[in-house]
């Protein structure tokens, strides 16, 4: 073997690479439109007073949204063939983020266009159109973003489907051959073959009828050395990728920003659903679900029959992610029963996971909670953040403070080669060798879950992780990687530990980061503990409210909407305290909304009591012990007067400057005592 071969095969992949569109077709002009615009998807909506753009010209600033329009001829002569639209919107030339942008092709919603997603694949019935209208709807962003940015490439593209095919397998090997030990037997037997097959291309015409020939040849090559290598490793650890993309609720941007990525991710998902057959992925939150519907019903309408047809799953228990620390009992049991129910009522699924991979630590309550609400599992990988200690285990029971216990897995995924495990994986190589490398119960589980795509604000899988899996469904001195879904891993994953030895860990999860956040924005965790406590007491009293009178009515939407809210808030970047500014500014709003509908409940309930209970002072006490503390009341009596209780008898008091402290003994638990 002579030097440098590794070398070489990079260079000449990265040679390839262009290549793989045959042939491309411009697309220099736009109709242009900076600012929302409703209906701009549409093939007929009117667009001559709009502004012309040419690519290559600059657009945005600071959170801008901005409309391009154009009709791309389609060549008779590409109807049979692989094509694809490609964009890079800007501002990629300044490095840092691309603008994220929904691509509508003939009204349609086909899939975002971003950073990782620069190629859109075009479904065979665009091709027997002579002309497709397409729309880009393009975001500028909210952080480091340049004043101007240049919308840089449009292009109609023929794909060539042999030299794509070689380009994905002989990067997969190549990577494949980095990660091993030099001696390794497999790496030098991949590496004699990837060079055998780059040794049948033709590389001194590029682009030619020759080239093109002898590429497809490489590629048959390739193939079939494969397939007689993969009989070599009969028994090896197996990998089980779910495609996923992590949406902050918010963080570095706003919720009306997350409705945008929430649409834009999951009409990529969709997309390549559509390519990838057995392609699938995983999505938590009953928050962003509903904001879909509202947002978006053409995009939630397709989401729900992928729910149906049982690729896209719906599993994480909660309302949204939330953070486990600041929020109380009742409002972690009300994440997982407002989670449950709206995935029972709009999708029919009973779900059986908590589902929390970036939660900075995790209250020795939630065991007791989970298995109570009728959930079996617990994922993360968040803890392996910890600044010191390395947690010792990544499969264990975690058993709660009543002796509850509940399977937990952490994904393994290496981040970036640091000791962190990453929820946000690409699939690549290297992270499904680190996957098993970093797991620290291969005795008793050798099949790991490894969530690929592109994360934190969105994005997802992409169609390199997909060809990726295909091929590393058998690479020698890699994993096996196999597509599936978490819950079904999780309900093997318990099957393969029966009767094994199982670390158990009796104590809360405490992540040794992100440590700050909890003395952060303190006015927003005051407001989350308020409004707790203000629910509380108006459910109590409505409730007693409607056992009282026939005439009231509980005001369960008043509640539902209070709640909703409250456990949006509780989301694992906005509680904490790691957002920007802007978050915390809504968030208020918010709080107040659930002030004003909380105590407009709480007061109509007391009004049903007084007039079913009489008297002229209610003493409430709606805790759940005996209270012996005085009642305090910002009024006074007049004189004579005096306060007795309903059956006469009289109760002490003791006047303060324009108060009244109200002795009324022992106040027992969830009681109104009229006076
Ligand atoms: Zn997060």
């Amino acid at each position: 073997m002579l030097f440098f071969t590794e070398e070489k095969i990079a260079k000449q992949l990265s040679e390839i690479q262009p290549t793989i569109y045959r042939e491309i077709y411009p697309i220099p002009y736009f109709k242009f439109h900076e600012g929302p615009c409703s209906g701009a998807e549409r093939p007929d909506f009117d667009d001559r007073h709009w502004a012309d753009f040419r690519v290559g010209d600059a657009w945005g600033g600071y959170d801008v949204v901005a409309w391009f329009r154009a009709n791309v001829p389609i060549a008779t002569h590409l109807r049979d063939q692989k094509v694809a639209l490609r964009f890079l919107v800007g501002p990629r030339d300044s490095g840092g983020l691309t603008a994220e942008t929904l691509l509508y092709v003939n009204g349609t919603p086909l899939q975002a266009i971003d950073i990782w997603h620069d190629e859109a694949w075009l479904p065979p019935e665009y091709l027997q159109q002579d002309e497709i209208s397409i729309a880009l709807k393009a975001w500028s962003g909210m952080l480091n973003v340049p004043e101007r940015c240049r919308f840089k490439l449009a292009q109609l593209v023929q794909i060539d489907e042999a030299t794509e095919r070689f380009y994905y397998l002989a990067d997969v090997l190549h990577k494949t051959i980095t990660t091993l030990e030099e001696h390794d037997w497999r790496r030098v037997r991949l590496l004699e073959t990837i060079n055998e097959a780059f040794r049948r291309i033709d590389f001194t015409r590029l682009r030619s009828e020759v080239y093109y020939r002898s590429i497809s040849n490489a590629a048959r090559f390739l193939e079939e050395q494969i397939a007689e290598l993969r009989s070599a490793e009969p028994v090896k650890p197996t990998v089980v990728g779910v495609g996923h993309s992590h949406i902050d609720m918010i963080w570095l941007w706003r919720l009306c920003h997350t409705r945008e990525k929430a649409a834009r991710s999951f009409s990529t998902v969709l997309h390549l659903m559509r390519q990838y057959p057995e392609y699938r992925y995983i999505h938590s939150s009953p928050q962003l679900y509903k904001f879909l519907s509202q947002d978006y019903p053409d995009i939630f309408a397709r989401v729900k029959e992928r729910i149906a047809s049982g690729e896209w799953e719906i599993t994480g228990g909660m309302w949204v992610e939330a953070d486990t620390n600041l929020p109380n009992g009742e409002s972690l049991i009300r994440q997982i029963l407002f989670g449950k129910r709206y995935m029972r009522a709009e999708f029919g699924v009973e779900t059986h996971t908590v589902w929390l991979p970036d939660v900075f630590g995790y209250s020795w309550a939630l065991p007791q909670i989970i298995c109570k609400s009728g959930l079996r599992y617990f994922v993360t990988s968040k803890i392996s953040w910890n600044q010191f200690n390395r947690f010792p285990y990544d499969t264990f029971y975690w058993r709660g403070i009543d002796g509850s216990e509940v399977l937990s897995h952490f994904i393994t995924t290496p981040e970036n080669n640091t000791r962190r495990y990453t929820y946000n994986g690409t699939l690549s190589p290297a992270e499904v060798k680190g996957i098993w490398d970093n797991y620290q119960q291969k005795i008793i589980n050798d099949e790991l879950l490894l969530t690929y795509g592109w994360g934190d604000g969105g994005g997802g899988p992409t169609r390199q992780m997909l060809e990726w899996a295909r091929i590393m469904d058998n690479v020698p001195g890699l994993p096996r990687v196999k597509l599936d879904k978490v819950e079904p891993y999780l309900a093997r994953l318990e099957r393969r530990l029966a009767g094994k030895d199982v670390p158990l860990w009796d104590g809360e999860l405490y992540l040794e980061y992100h440590r700050g956040t909890y003395t952060t924005q303190r006015r927003n965790k005051r407001a989350n503990r308020k409004s707790e406590f203000l629910l509380h007491d108006a459910e109590f009293l409505a409730a007693l409210a409607s056992t009282l009178d026939s005439a009231y009515t509980y005001p369960t939407d008043t509640f539902r909407k209070a709640w909703e809210l409250v456990c949006l808030n509780q989301f694992h970047d906005i509680i904490p305290g790691s957002s920007i500014t802007a978050v915390y500014v809504e968030s208020q709003q918010q709080y107040e909304e659930i002030r004003t509908m909380t105590t407009t409940a709480r007061d109509t309930a007391l009004a049903a009591i007084a007039g079913k209970l009489g008297g002229d002072l209610l003493v409430v006490n709606p805790t759940s012990f005996t209270r012996g503390d005085l009642a305090f009341w910002p009024g006074t009596l007049d004189s004579g007067q005096a306060l007795q209780r309903a059956d006469g008898e009289p109760v002490r008091i003791q006047n303060g400057e324009g108060v009244t402290w109200i002795d009324l003994g022992d106040i027992a638990p969830y009681s109104v005592t009229a006076l």
